[in-house]
Formats: structure tokens, C-alpha cells, sequence
């Protein structure tokens, strides 16, 4: 028996039970294992059942209680409205205590008098001071005689699991546990292939892979069950550490590929090609535009392509410097594109560097709907023989058949959108061009480091002048016609206005009490009296694009949407948002939200106003709004976001394309994370190495092909 063998080879498993487990995801056995339990139960000390006036036990009695019991009177009891329970009582010789089970109706049948039970549940007074009662014990039968209990000497410590699919805790818990056991039993106690070298495993001093899947499926007696609970054991951190070194590694490899190849072109660029390409522009770069627009120059002018990102937030002027790269690429005579996550925001994009250096190149937009090139002449066959300079689309771009002479530089916009996958289907294109990724979603500084490994940083947290900081105001339900009014006022003096809203339909949520696009939006309408568009998810690309093009141009001032709106348009007119149910909102969403008013500076659209409105807010909710109104600064907002949430939510859940862990987290286990990322590093020159054949295999089983790209050796057998 193997641990990579069908999960059918697990003892008690099935074609039904495996097509079940397979249907979750689970058709090996080693993907069961990798299904780590949940909780611990501490059964390792069996205590005595406390007699009526035993107050003394109490302070003991703060968690659970495992004992030897026999049951009496079991039986099945109907309350109201169809709930039953099962009670029974439970004896240890010394002492009688009542046992209720909720939603185990089955139990009435399964359980019988007369022989011992391990118990393992909280014990509790009823109703605070009444007689003791076990509620919710877990139960497990340990002898067929009364008298096989004494000589039963604890329950270890015990895994809980969650459901895999259809497949319910306490049946997972008995495969794991048999797996376990018969792995060992069949091939020894390393069982499974050990591909962490032995220099990291003595370095952190790890666990070997085997002994630490045991261990978290079958802890020994000796284990910490705080550990363990915390997922802080030594072999829950052998898990998480080989899971980020092998990600690691991957990024490590992907620099170290990117290095080595070098770029089919270069730039004929000094720096006064660039101080002539600046003046071009209608106003002064700021500092922090300066300092990014020299590592880009640098990176252009090395040999090996550029993969940079570059962070700040909307309005920061990413845009800019990354229109006078294509600039920059034009006149060394390479083409580039420039790529958004929506067909209008590549609009916009197309029409704001026409208006800005179109007398300087040529310019054309692709999207599946459009191709024009700014001088008006034919687009793909000038693409394609490289008179069209800078191709401006959305990711269709590099997927679809557009084919480019010369494609020097490669720009990137809003990366939240787009998966490290499509970053690197440029690269498997066979296309190498200088890269520039720009995200409008600041991450803190160490943690975009680590977890982007491959990619060089920029910050920009500067705003050009005259953009006027947006005054947020946090309220509740009653700061509703203040809003109102707020609103009403921009809009007379030519503003527009967003009002964002938490659910499209109150079907959705638990929460009764939070507004809805469909329910309160109409409301909204009337009570501001002009015209409004609706966008949100459901509203299929086309229909949301033309409402926001209309509102864009002016004929509608009011968009009420749900979030569609965090990465869209720009529109300068826009000065006032009101979003409602905001204590549903992250502090980064928030920050996007309120990123999209205030772009204009024209000084009769008045000041920009943010207003959240939370209903209910939770105290940390309430820490989040105050935050979010005392801040305009999204690195802030940033750091703050993750202090709050930890990095793990700031990354895992809502950004796409981001490596998702199973056994390590990004907030608990930071520190290995940074382990893994320097060991990487190293340990990518000793790859090659014999030794480490089984780290090698294991590498390329995450992505094939990897070590016969990076040129080392071809894939083994
Ligand atoms: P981002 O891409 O970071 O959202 P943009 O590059 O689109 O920002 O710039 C936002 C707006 O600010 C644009 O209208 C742009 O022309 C303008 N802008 C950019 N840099 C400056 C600057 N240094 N001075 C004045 N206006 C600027
Ligand atoms: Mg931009």
C-alpha cells in the first residue's frame, strides 16, 4: 500500500465511499491525509463524574470532561416544534450525571445499557446552578463488559475533522486513523516519500513528512494539544514550511529563468530621451514619479526583461509613467500593449494616452468589440508588421491571436484582475517582453515582496497636486437624509454620485437589516429626484459597461451599485459616494471604493465626500470605518488592514490568482514563510543534486515541466 494509491485501497472504502470521497476531491489516499483535523480533544486524563454538591470539581471542569461511564435510561425525547434529543445517564460507580445529546436522534437505538462508554463533552450545572449534565459528549463504546473499564487507561489525544463532502466527521475520522495504521504497518514508518532535504529538516528541526502526517492525524500521548490546536505543532509546521518552500522554490526558479534568458531587445534610451519624453507631458512628474519612472528606466536597460509592479493608489499616476514606457519602447522602435481588466477601462486607457502622446505614436485598441488605430488607418496588419506602436486592450490581448512584430513592453493594469497564470502565458507564448504590472490595491511592502517572490517592487505614495483629499464621514441609519442632502448639493453643482449598496436583493443575506440594490435603490432615486443608472454583477458585461458609459458622458449622475464599481471607470465628475451597509466592507475594499471620486480638479465640483453608512457595526467594524475615515492613505489603510485581518485574509480569499496554502497561513505562519523564501533561494543552486531528487519530483508534480524549463534536466520517469 502507497500513499499516493486510489483512495479505494483505504481499508472500509468502497466504489460508493470512494466515489463520494473522489467527488470532494479526494482520490488518493494522501489526499484524505491532507485533510487535517479540524480540532483536539484532550482524552488523556480520565476524570470522575462530580456528585451532586461536588462544587470543588468546578474550577477543573473549565474544558471538557472525559470519563468511563455505563448509561442508563437512554431514551429519545420529543420537545417542541419536532425538535428531539436523547438523554440518558451516566454512571461511573461513585456517581449519577444526566447526558444530553441534540440532533443525534440515532443514538436512542445505538447506544446500550450496561456496558462502559468513553465520554468526552463539557460538563455543565443546568440552567447555571442546577443539578451537573454532560452536554453533547462525544461517545465511544471501550469494552463489552462492566468490568473492561477500570482497566482502561485514557483516550489519547483526538483529531475532530469536518465533513469531506458528503462524507461525515466521524467517518472520516476512523479512514484517516486506519489509513494511518495500515500505511505504516505495510511499508515501515516512512511510508511516504521524504523530499525535504535533510539540511532544511535539521536546520528548523522538522518532523520527517510521515511522522508529522502522524502526528496530526494520530497525535502521540506526549503532544501539546494547545499546540496542536493552535496548528503551531512541530508537525503542523512541517506541513505549512514544505508548503511554502515549495512555492518559493517555484518563484525562485521562475526569477532565476528570467535572469538567465535575457531579452531579444533593447532600448535606445539615455537619459535624455527621457527627460524628453517627460516634457512632453502637460505637468511635472511628482518625486515619487521620478524615483519609480528611474527603476523602470534602469530595468529597461538591462539585459535580462523587466517584471516589475508597480503599487499606489488610483490616481497615484501609474498610468502616466507607464505611457512614457511605451513612449520609451516606441522610440528604440518596439511595439508594446497595455492591457485592463474591462473593455471600457481599455477605452478610457486608449483614449486618455491618445489625447496625451498621440501626435508622438501610434496607438490602436483591440477589444472583442473594437479595433481602431488612432490615425484611422487598418489595425492587425499593422500590428503585425510593427507600424502600430502601443496596442491598447483588455487580457484578450496576449490570449487570443493578435500577432506582434516587435513586442518590447508589456504593461499590465489593476493585477488584482489578473491570475499570475495569465501573467506568465506571455512567457509560454514565447514572448519575453519587459513586464510592468500596476495594481491599485496596495499590499504591505513584506508581504508583497514574499508573496509576489518573482516580481520587483515599486511604491508610489504620492498624489499628484491638486487632487483634494476626499473627507469621509462614518454614521449611522440616522445620518441617511444628511446624505441625502450632501448628495443632492454636488449634484447641483455638476457632480455626479455613486451609491453603493451591500446585496443586490434581500434574499441573500442572514442579516435582515442590511439595504439592498433592488429594495432600497428606488428609494434612492426618488429621494434624489435625478436620473440614475443600476449597475451589478448579475447585469450581463455589456449592459454594465454601456450604464457606465452613460454616466461617464453625463446623461445619467447617479450610479447606485453594488461593488462592480471597485475597479471601473474614471470619472472626474464624480465627488460624492455613499455606501451603505459599510460595515460589511473590508478596509481595502472601502479604500478602492472611495478611490473612485475625486479624480477631478476642477474646483467648482466642490469637495469630494465619502459618507459609510453602518447599521449595525461590530467593534471591530466600528475600528475599521474609524480608520478608513481618519486615512486617505492606502499603504496605511494597508498595513492597518492586515493587523486587523492578518495577511492571510488580505490575500488568500478575495484576490484572484493569488497561491492559495492548504496547511500554512499566511498570518500564523509568517515566519515560515520567510524561512521558506530565503532557503529557497539557496536551496535552488543545490537542486541538480542527486540528494534531492525526491524535493525535484515533488516540485514538478506541482508544475510539470518546471525543471526542464528552467533548463537543469529533462523530467525524470
Ligand atoms: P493611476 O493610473 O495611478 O490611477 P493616472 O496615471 O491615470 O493614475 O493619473 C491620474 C490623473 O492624474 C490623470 O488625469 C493624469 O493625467 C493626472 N496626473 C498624473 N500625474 C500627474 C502629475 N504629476 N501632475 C498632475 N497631474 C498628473
Ligand atoms: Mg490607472
Amino acid at each position: 500500500m502507497d500513499a499516493r494509491d486510489p483512495i479505494t485501497r483505504t481499508r472500509g472504502v468502497g466504489p460508493v465511499l470512494g466515489g463520494r470521497l473522489a467527488a470532494a476531491g479526494c482520490r488518493r489516499i494522501v489526499d484524505l491525509l491532507a485533510h487535517l483535523p479540524l480540532r483536539y480533544e484532550d482524552r488523556r486524563t480520565v476524570g470522575r463524574l462530580p456528585g451532586a454538591d461536588d462544587a470543588a470539581v468546578e474550577p477543573a471542569l473549565s474544558g471538557a470532561l472525559t470519563v468511563v461511564a455505563r448509561l442508563e435510561n437512554v431514551k429519545r425525547v420529543f420537545g417542541r416544534r419536532r425538535f428531539s434529543r436523547v438523554e440518558a445517564v451516566a454512571c461511573d460507580g461513585a456517581a449519577r450525571v444526566g447526558v444530553v445529546w441534540f440532533n443525534r436522534p440515532y443514538l436512542a437505538q445505538q447506544l446500550e445499557e450496561d456496558v462502559p462508554y468513553l465520554l468526552h463533552g463539557p460538563l455543565r450545572r443546568r440552567g447555571g446552578d442546577g443539578p451537573w449534565q454532560l452536554s453533547n459528549p462525544s461517545v465511544e463504546r471501550i469494552g463489552e463488559e462492566p468490568d473492561d473499564a477500570p482497566e482502561f487507561e485514557g483516550g489519547g489525544v483526538r483529531p475532530v475533522y469536518g465533513r469531506i463532502g458528503e462524507v461525515p466527521p466521524s467517518r472520516v475520522a476512523r479512514l484517516a486513523a486506519d489509513a494511518i495504521r495500515d500505511l505504516r504497518d505495510s511499508s515501515g514508518p516512512d511510508w511516504i516519500d521524504e523530499w525535504l532535504p535533510r539540511e532544511e529538516r535539521t536546520k528548523h528541526q522538522l518532523p520527517r513528512l510521515a511522522e508529522a502526517l502522524t502526528e496530526v492525524h494520530s497525535p502521540s500521548s506526549e503532544a501539546s494539544i494547545e499546540d496542536l490546536n493552535a496548528r503551531r505543532s512541530p508537525a503542523h509546521a512541517r506541513l505549512a514550511y514544505g508548503e511554502f518552500l515549495l512555492q518559493q522554490l517555484q518563484l525562485a526558479a521562475a526569477r532565476r529563468q528570467r535572469r538567465r534568458s535575457g531579452k531579444p531587445h533593447g532600448y535606445r534610451a539615455d537619459g535624455a530621451a527621457w527627460t524628453e519624453a517627460t516634457g512632453l507631458l502637460p505637468f511635472r512628474l511628482t518625486g515619487g514619479q521620478e524615483r519609480v519612472l528611474g527603476e523602470i528606466a534602469d530595468d529597461l536597460g538591462r539585459k535580462e526583461p523587466m517584471l516589475r509592479l508597480v503599487q499606489g493608489d488610483v490616481g497615484s499616476g501609474k498610468t502616466v509613467l507607464a505611457a512614457l514606457s511605451c513612449l520609451i519602447a516606441a522610440r528604440s522602435d518596439l511595439q508594446s500593449a497595455l492591457m485592463a481588466p474591462t473593455e471600457l477601462l481599455a477605452e478610457q486607457h486608449f483614449a486618455s494616452l491618445e489625447r496625451l502622446l498621440g501626435c508622438d505614436m501610434t496607438i490602436a485598441l483591440v477589444t472583442s468589440s473594437q479595433r481602431v488605430a488612432s490615425d484611422g488607418g487598418a489595425v492587425e496588419e499593422r500590428i503585425a508588421d510593427g507600424r502600430i506602436d502601443l496596442v491598447v486592450g483588455t487580457h484578450a490581448l496576449i490570449e487570443e491571436r493578435t500577432r506582434f512584430a516587435r513586442l518590447g513592453l508589456a504593461v499590465i493594469d489593476e493585477q488584482h484582475r489578473f491570475g499570475v497564470v495569465q501573467r506568465q502565458s506571455l512567457a509560454r507564448k514565447g514572448l519575453r517582453p519587459d513586464l510592468l504590472v500596476m495594481t491599485a490595491t496596495p499590499i504591505p511592502r513584506s508581504l508583497a515582496l514574499t508573496v509576489y517572490g518573482d516580481l520587483d517592487v515599486s511604491i508610489l505614495d504620492e498624489m499628484p497636486p491638486g487632487r483634494r483629499p476626499v473627507e469621509t464621514r462614518v454614521t449611522t441609519d440616522d445620518g441617511m437624509e444628511e446624505a441625502v442632502e450632501e448628495v443632492r448639493r454636488r449634484l447641483e453643482s455638476g457632480g455626479r454620485a455613486y451609491v453603493v449598496f451591500p446585496l443586490i436583493d434581500g434574499g441573500e443575506g442572514t442579516a435582515a437589516e442590511l439595504p439592498s440594490l433592488m429594495e432600497s435603490g428606488p428609494k434612492w432615486a426618488r429621494a434624489l429626484a435625478v436620473p440614475c443608472g443600476v449597475v451589478h454583477g448579475r447585469l450581463r458585461r455589456r449592459e454594465r459597461d454601456e450604464t457606465m458609459g452613460r454616466f461617464a458622458d453625463g446623461s445619467i449622475q447617479v450610479l447606485l451599485a453594488t461593488t462592480v464599481i471597485e475597479v471601473g471607470v474614471d470619472v472626474p465628475e464624480a465627488t460624492a459616494m455613499v455606501i451603505l451597509g459599510a460595515e460589511r466592507f473590508g478596509l481595502a475594499q472601502l479604500h478602492q471604493l472611495r478611490g473612485r471620486i475625486g479624480r477631478g480638479t476642477d474646483p467648482a465640483l466642490g469637495e469630494p465626500l465619502c459618507i459609510a453608512i453602518a447599521g449595525q457595526p461590530s467593534s471591530e467594524a466600528e475600528r475599521r470605518l474609524e480608520v478608513f475615515a481618519a486615512s486617505t492613505d492606502g499603504f496605511r489603510i494597508a498595513e492597518e488592514d492586515m493587523r486587523q485581518r492578518g495577511p492571510g485574509e488580505i490575500l488568500g480569499t478575495r484576490q484572484a490568482g493569488l497561491p492559495q496554502f492548504r496547511f500554512g497561513d499566511l498570518a500564523r505562519d509568517w515566519t515560515w514563510l520567510v524561512a521558506a523564501r530565503q532557503d529557497a533561494a539557496e536551496l535552488l543552486d543545490r537542486l541538480a543534486d542527486p540528494a534531492n531528487d525526491a524535493l525535484r519530483r515533488q516540485l514538478e508534480r506541482r508544475i510539470p515541466g518546471l525543471a526542464s524549463s528552467d533548463g537543469e534536466r529533462g523530467p525524470r520517469p
